[in-house]
């Protein structure tokens, strides 16, 4: 058991996972078991204590060398992984067969390890990448923390192999950040499948279906993926943009769960996604306090996107969620930052996409803000598809000319000022989140 304390100290609202059970000895203590997912609220003058709380809320000390931070997950740019391809798919892309040229791939007979692909002598050598305790090998003797350190270390030097590796074949259609397996496990994101209930199904979601749960006696969503070998690296994309972020307006991600099947586990949302709430609601329900309400949480979560130059891509009332107390969140980070409409083959939700996305791909902060215009509109309208009574395919034309939607009935004015803003078609001249936040907190103080 470790003695040592933390190096550094943790601040209020920091995650840490259990790294073994304790009973405590006073009625002070916390008890915990391996596993557990504890808050810290504060530092005690010892700094081998702190004080936290558990899922259910309970709070109590706990010592710190007991347990371990949660680390963000990083995306690591990785062009010369190709995922699951097969073993003559890769032959034929090391071609011209030049001593060094290499490629990684998922391994097809061992899952969860790879296979480094390497041209020597005219033919293909495959060496199995083996996971072992966290760690990557290909010989036990020398170890990597991720793919990307053994490829380093290969480009150095041989090594054993049969030659050192000199050019990758690069990966066509994109290369973007590529997640790595024992990264969620040496951050302290996985979850037992055991702890997880899983009950009724609630929504559908393009990778997969989403079902209520719980979780270690708390309520969560989860979302499955239906097909491991298309979507797991967009689905664990999605979960390693959510270990980066940390905001009470984003639906928060607990774990994943690895294996067999994957989940995506998150908080529970229980009124659902905001457009269904909306429409199922109506004026009759829903009031203007209501609608000021979620539009300025939305906004809050969009400004700390922009803060941290993240781009959400598909803002849309369909992926805004609505917790039990009413509070509204900003979920669907698949297509943030990293992913690519056309790389998983999803349609781009015209309506919603700013024109210089559309044309040419150009997907900012300031694509954001046209979202949100549009997402305002859902709000005010209460849930109204956007542009009704247009053809899909001449929502673009309409809007280059010039044409933009009025104003829902009933909107105030300062709300259609922001969303004529928001639909600048240059978008330096756009307004950004931090600037329209202040307006929705001005006008949600004087929303009564
Ligand atoms: P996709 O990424 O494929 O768009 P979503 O994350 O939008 O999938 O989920 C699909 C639907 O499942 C949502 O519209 C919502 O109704 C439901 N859902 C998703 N996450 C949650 C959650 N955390 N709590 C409650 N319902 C959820
Ligand atoms: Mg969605």
């Amino acid at each position: 058991m470790p003695m040592e304390p933390p190096n550094d100290q943790w601040h209020a609202g920091t995650e840490v996972i259990a790294q073994y059970n304790f009973q405590g000895r006073s009625a002070e203590d916390l008890p915990f078991s391996k596993g557990d997912l504890l808050v810290i609220r504060r530092a005690t003058s010892d700094r081998m204590w702190y004080r936290a709380c558990n899922t259910d809320g309970r709070e109590g000390m706990i010592p710190a060398n007991y347990v371990q931070p949660r680390k963000v997950v990083t995306l690591h740019a990785m062009p010369w992984f190709h995922g699951k391809i097969t073993r003559p798919q890769a032959e034929e892309l090391l071609k011209p067969r030049e001593d060094g040229l290499f490629l990684i791939r998922e391994s097809s007979n061992y899952p969860g390890d790879y296979t480094l692909c390497v041209c020597h002598g005219g033919k293909v050598e495959h060496y199995r990448i083996l996971y072992r305790d966290n760690q990557l090998t290909i010989d036990e003797e020398s170890f990597f923390r991720n793919l990307d350190e053994l490829v380093q270390h290969y480009l150095e030097d041989a090594d054993g192999l049969c030659t050192r590796l000199t050019r990758p074949v690069t990966k066509k259609g994109g290369t973007f950040g590529t997640v790595s397996l024992q990264e969620f496990k040496s951050g302290g994101w996985v979850i037992n499948r055991q702890d997880l209930d899983i009950g009724e199904a609630i929504g559908k979601g393009d990778f997969g279906d989403v079902y209520k749960g719980v979780y270690k006696g708390q309520p969560v969503a989860i979302k499955q993926l239906k097909d491991k070998d298309r979507g797991e690296q967009s689905f664990l994309q999605e979960a390693s943009v959510m270990t980066s972020l940390r905001h009470d307006n984003l639906v928060r991600l607990i774990g994943v769960v690895l294996g067999e099947t994957i989940y995506l586990v998150t908080e529970f949302m229980g009124k659902g996604n905001l457009v269904e709430y909306l429409r199922s609601r109506g004026r009759s329900v829903i009031t203007k306090k209501d609608q000021i309400n979620f539009a300025t949480d939305t906004c809050a979560a969009m400004e700390y996107l922009e803060s941290k130059s993240l781009v959400h891509r598909d803002l849309a009332a369909r992926n805004v969620l609505v917790h039990d107390d009413g509070k509204a969140k900003v979920s669907d980070f698949g297509l943030a930052k990293f992913g690519d409409f056309s790389q998983t083959g999803m349609k781009f939700p015209i309506k919603w996409t700013a024109p210089e996305a559309l044309r040419e791909n150009k997907f900012t902060s300031k694509s954001d803000m046209w979202s949100f215009g549009i997402l305002l509109w859902e709000i005010y309208s209460f849930g109204r598809v956007p542009y009704p009574r247009i053809p899909l395919t001449d929502v673009v034309m309409h809007v280059e000319r010039g044409y933009r939607m009025e104003a829902p009935e009933g909107c105030p004015p300062e709300i259609y000022s922001i969303m004529k803003q928001a639909w600048e078609l240059k978008p330096e001249e756009r307004p950004t989140f931090k600037s329209v936040l202040a307006r929705l907190n001005n006008q949600r103080a004087v929303t009564v």
